[in-house]
């Protein structure tokens, strides 16, 4: 004899039933259980869309994307700058926290670089959103600027 799992009345111990309560010794047994086979692969299915399982990263997208200077605007007095570019997004996900980096260069020499983030920055898909960096020139000497993305996060939800 056994107790069952239920109502904790004495049974047979090969019961696969509960004679006074009807529920079932054995999770397996159940035949509800059967219509559970058939909701597993569908959440795997669901997380598997939400890309639980394929993390993207901004490399694999990265011809997908430009940026753009729009303009350069010096702070009078200072050697402070500010950015204004323009960037596309071509991939249908939607992408935060911009790093990036401007390239100084004279006469096609690289005589300064300097990284940032914006970790408020969004860009929803296929469009395009702008951003102003602001930086200072440390060199005293009148660079050709450019931008560039480093790196984008995309959120896996
Ligand atoms: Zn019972």
């Amino acid at each position: 004899m056994i107790l069952c799992k239920s109502c904790r009345s004495e049974i047979e111990s090969d019961s696969k039933v509960c004679k006074y309560c009807r529920s079932y010794q054995r999770w397996y047994r159940n035949p509800q259980f059967y219509s559970y086979l058939f909701v597993f692969p569908f959440i795997f299915f669901m997380f598997y869309q939400t890309a639980f399982f394929s993390k993207k990263e901004f490399i694999d997208f990265s011809d997908q994307f430009t940026m753009e200077t729009i303009n350069l605007v010096s702070i009078k007095n200072t050697s402070r700058y500010i950015i204004n570019a323009n960037v596309t997004n071509k991939t249908k996900y939607k992408w935060h926290a911009i790093h990036f980096e401007v390239i100084g260069r004279l006469d096609d020499k690289v005589i300064m670089i300097k990284s940032g983030e914006d970790y408020d920055w969004v860009i929803q898909p296929d469009s395009e959103s702008m951003i102003s960096i602001p930086f200072k020139n440390e060199s005293g000497e009148d660079l050709e600027w450019e931008v560039n993305i480093k790196d984008l996060s995309h959120d896996r939800y």
